[in-house]
């Protein structure tokens, strides 16, 4: 072993034929870029700074091996020779830097957004408005002979190997599940008959690509949907797959249409590991940990304490193509972790966009986000430390221009410091930890305490100024907006004010969703860092059985007890978050549901005084006899250090983020503008 953090990360793995010269993979990611001929020149590069960046083992994003498999009509196949010439691009550019490229072979089944689908019996999912056929003997031929095809065109198209997805609910997870499988011939009933789907098509597939071919299968471990498997039919599947031809063992959890969150910030890190670990003494073959892992310390522990043989992260490599080499030179520190918040990722997957990243918008976009060396060097002035500041200081700096960065508080972060602060989003303190580790890397002078003015901007010989400072709070007009009760988010989240036993939060945007949250719990005093939920009790609260002794995993939830009554109120009639992200917004919806939280749609304020909130709602006059009135109703611009307009000489002035534009701001667009303006200069 080498000398090194991580030993057990980064030590090589024999499979017999070929070896990974690491323990990390990069899981499958639908990017937007395999759907179309003309975008593998993109999907090449972004998985070139991958490979080059040092990860053992990538994976494709789903590649389905007909057309029935589709998630979306004429989504990415590999079922004609003519395909072949398009992966080899990918296939080679992965070579090139020394890495190995499995192509995800991924047949949507009942989930595909197209009227082609098929399953194993003709019963609509939850999350697509199409009804599948279910597919007879000859459709079931057909489709093992498709997989087939695919992968024997993979090995042409020179991949080192296929993974069969098997889990998140897709085809074979569907066949495999009572569930979703109502057959009675020898593809349903038993498991043995659910499970020879699978099994089938990795016999056949090893039949034709040969012994020295990866075939890695993605096990559904934990389904987390009623008519889900149990442990014993997990396993017995399992040891199928292996004895059937499969190299290693990839684990899955929850399908998607399951109302149990397994990736999204909230859930705690490797919260899942245990269970990869139950299936790693259940076979011979390398089994592959996954989920909510980012960071090389977790990973090197689950390796070293025999939990898996391989560490499958996916989204940490579009935060940071880096990650494996930074961990080999013993540079954790910076790493741009993952937080987890699928904003930029699986949220323009299911948008039908094109992935990004929000801590890293060059993410699929390498090719046209390029951070080229400065030939003319010049002063920068950036104001505001918080995501947009912070991104156009980094990459401006990493560019060889001389930056010097201002922030009014005493810390860099701006927003994130008081985001971080929300029960379940600790992990947003990475991004300013990543920041910091970068300003000091790339020489950023860094000015804190201190609330710059136009006349010294003006005053400091600066070729451009960046003003990125922010936003204000919205105050709104309520009669009362005054009265001692009424705190705003930032009193409470940043200022630790105290909370009485009930209370009214105006305002049901992302911002009034995570003060509910922070509400529901005790606060914890502002000096300590907040620390994530622990595995055993997150789990508890949303019932997930870890020895999967039900079926699907399935327990019975057990919320913990709210510290307070908490209203959520928003004049609008649409339904309370329903602008929260795609694929988070129901995590959050559920659970403040669950922790009693009342939401309400179409209230009209009349004022605040001793009584409490008076408020219209659905024509009724109410008074919601409240401790305190928490006001989360938005924020609009700072941007006083502009110039006005007409104004000339001088350095050139730029906004970006909340500075630029409080509507619809979050930090993906804030972080995007900083890069893209400070990719200009
Ligand atoms: P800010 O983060 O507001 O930073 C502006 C900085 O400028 C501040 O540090 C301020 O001190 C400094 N400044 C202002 N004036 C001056 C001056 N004259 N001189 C020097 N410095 C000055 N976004 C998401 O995308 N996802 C989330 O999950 C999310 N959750 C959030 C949760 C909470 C509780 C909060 C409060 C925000 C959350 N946001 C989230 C929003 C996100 O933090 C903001 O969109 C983002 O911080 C905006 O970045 P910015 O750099 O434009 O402004
Ligand atoms: P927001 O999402 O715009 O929500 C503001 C809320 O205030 C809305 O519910 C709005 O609803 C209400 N409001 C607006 N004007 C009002 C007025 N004059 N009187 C009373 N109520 C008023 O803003 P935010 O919650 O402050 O969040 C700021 C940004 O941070 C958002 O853009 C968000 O994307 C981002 N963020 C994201 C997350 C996340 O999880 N992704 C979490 C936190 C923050 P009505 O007009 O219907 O009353
Ligand atoms: Fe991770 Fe968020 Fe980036 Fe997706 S957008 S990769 S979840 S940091």
């Amino acid at each position: 072993m080498s000398i090194t953090a991580y030993p057990y990360l980064l030590s090589p793995l024999d499979l017999g034929f070929t070896t990974l010269k690491n323990r990390v993979i990069m899981g499958s990611m639908h990017t937007g870029l395999e759907d179309r001929f003309y975008h593998y020149g993109k999907l090449a590069a972004f998985y070139r700074e991958r490979a080059r960046g040092g990860v053992g083992l990538i994976v494709t994003g789903g590649i389905s091996p007909n057309r029935q498999g589709w998630l979306l009509p004429f989504g990415g196949t590999l079922n004609f020779a003519g395909d072949v010439p398009n992966h080899r691009r990918v296939t080679r550019a992965v070579h090139e830097e020394g890495g190995k490229i499995l192509l995800q072979i991924l047949h949507a089944g009942r989930y595909g957004y197209q009227p082609l689908v098929v399953s194993a019996s003709n019963l609509k999912s939850p999350i697509s408005p199409f009804k599948p056929k279910a597919l007879d003997e000859s459709g079931i031929e057909k489709t093992i002979a498709a997989y087939v095809r695919c992968a024997r065109l993979a090995r042409r198209a020179g991949y080192d190997g296929v993974e069969v997805m098997g889990s998140e609910g897709y085809l074979l997870n569907q066949f495999l599940c009572a569930r979703t499988n109502r057959r009675t011939d020898r593809w349903g009933g038993p498991i043995e008959n659910r499970m020879r789907l699978a099994v089938e098509i990795v016999r056949r597939i090893r039949a034709a690509v040969g012994p020295d071919f990866i075939i890695m299968f993605r096990h559904s471990v934990l389904d987390l949907v009623e008519g889900g498997n149990t442990w014993d039919e997990i396993v017995h599947t399992a040891q199928a797959l292996e004895e059937a031809g499969a190299t290693i063992l990839n684990t899955g959890y929850g399908w998607h249409e399951a109302r149990i969150p397994t990736i999204v910030t909230s859930v705690p890190r490797a919260a899942f590991a245990s269970i990869a670990a139950r299936l790693k003494q259940a076979v011979r073959i390398p089994v592959v940990a996954s989920n909510r892992i980012n960071m090389p310390d977790d990973a090197e522990r689950l390796l070293a304490e025999g939990q898996a043989d391989l560490m499958s992260m996916a989204r940490p490599f579009l935060a940071d193509p880096d990650w494996v080499n930074k961990a080999q030179a013993g540079q954790a520190d910076r790493i741009n972790t993952c937080i987890a918040c699928n904003q930029a990722c699986l949220d323009h997957t299911f948008a039908n966009r094109r992935a990004s990243c929000l801590v890293n918008p060059r993410a699929c976009h390498e090719t046209e986000l390029v951070y080229r060396p400065t030939s003319r060097q010049r002063r920068i002035a950036v104001v505001g430390a918080g995501p947009a500041g912070l991104s156009a200081a980094t990459v401006a700096a990493q560019r060889g221009h001389a930056v010097t960065l201002f922030d009014a508080q005493d810390r860099i972060g701006g927003q994130f410091n008081t985001a971080m602060r929300i029960p379940g989003k600790e992990e947003f303190a990475e991004t300013i930890r990543y920041f910091g580790r970068q300003l000091a890397l790339l020489g950023v002078d860094l000015r804190l305490g201190a609330r710059v003015t136009r006349e010294e901007l003006l005053a400091g010989g600066y070729d451009d100024v960046i003003v990125a400072t922010g936003v204000t709070m919205r105050r709104p007009r309520i009669e009362g907006i005054d009265h001692p009760k009424v705190l705003t988010y930032l009193d409470v989240l940043r200022g630790g004010a105290p909370v009485g036993a009930n209370v009214a939060i105006v305002g049901a945007g992302g911002i009034g969703f995570d003060t509910a949250e922070f509400l529901m719990h005790a606060a914890a005093p502002l000096q300590t860092q907040p620390r994530p939920q622990p595995v055993d009790a997150w789990m508890a609260e949303w019932g997930v059985d870890p020895h999967v002794a039900t079926p699907g995993g399935l327990a019975p939830p057990h919320p913990v007890t709210p510290a307070r009554r908490i209203w959520l109120l928003q004049r609008k009639t649409t339904r309370p978050g329903a602008g929260l992200g795609k694929t988070t917004g129901w995590v959050h919806r559920a659970t403040l549901q669950r922790h009693g939280v009342t939401m309400l749609a179409g209230v009209q304020y009349e004022r605040i005084d001793d009584a409490g909130l008076h408020m219209t709602v659905g024509g009724e006059r109410r008074v919601l006899d409240v401790d305190n009135v928490v006001i989360c109703a938005g924020q609009e611009s700072l941007a006083e250090l502009m110039p006005p307009e007409g104004a000339r000489g001088g350095p050139a002035f730029h906004k970006i983020g909340g500075a630029a534009l409080a509507a619809e701001l979050d930090a993906k667009r804030a972080i995007r503008e900083g890069a893209e303006l400070a990719a200009r200069l």
